[in-house]
């Protein structure tokens, strides 16, 4: 794929996520974090490093973790996005430290989930998809218990009752 190709290809895919997540916060009445969201994949260091490492199937993250070990791209996200929990990790004495996420980043997160959900499973999506994917991953080993209830309380919901109603309750949810 040459560099033009690339640079399209990355553009049109962060942007399209972009502009779904924002939908989503919208319904959420997250305003604020709906514009905000992600703005920092459009930096020199993170766009760059996507177009070089875009694939079209995946995330270049994931490629840019298989080429050099380490992802300076991802680095740099989950230091600049708060609805990231890796972001919330740090040190307490001579242990790592899972802080309290705020439960406005807890709905961005929630949102950015049903999204690439959606993009990454295509025909394949239903509303159990998000919460499949978080209780079969790895991410809840990492937040807090009262974070934890959030994330599960949210991503039920909308495979129970669908993501109209799911995120009319993420709206109101306290
Ligand atoms: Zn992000």
């Amino acid at each position: 794929m040459n560099y033009y190709t690339r640079l399209k290809g990355h553009f049109y895919t962060i942007t399209k996520h972009k502009i779904l997540v924002m939908n989503a916060c919208f319904k959420c009445h997250l305003f604020k974090q709906g514009i905000f969201h992600d703005l920092s994949k459009y930096s020199l260091i993170e766009f760059n490093l996507g177009v070089k490492y875009y694939e079209g199937f995946r995330s270049p993250i994931d490629k840019e973790k298989e080429h050099n070990n380490i992802s300076i791209a991802w680095l740099h996200h989950k230091g600049h996005n708060k609805h990231h929990w890796e972001y919330w990790i740090d040190r307490k004495g001579k242990e790592l430290y899972v802080n309290q996420i705020p439960l406005k980043y807890i709905k961005e997160s929630v949102c950015d989930r049903v999204v690439a959900s959606k993009i990454y499973q295509k025909q394949n999506y239903t509303d159990a998809s998000a919460f499949n994917f978080y209780m079969n991953g790895s991410d809840q080993h990492h937040i807090s218990e009262v974070n934890k209830k959030q994330m599960y309380d949210m991503l039920s919901y909308i495979k129970d009752y669908g993501e109209k109603q799911g995120f009319k309750m993420i709206k109101d949810y306290q």
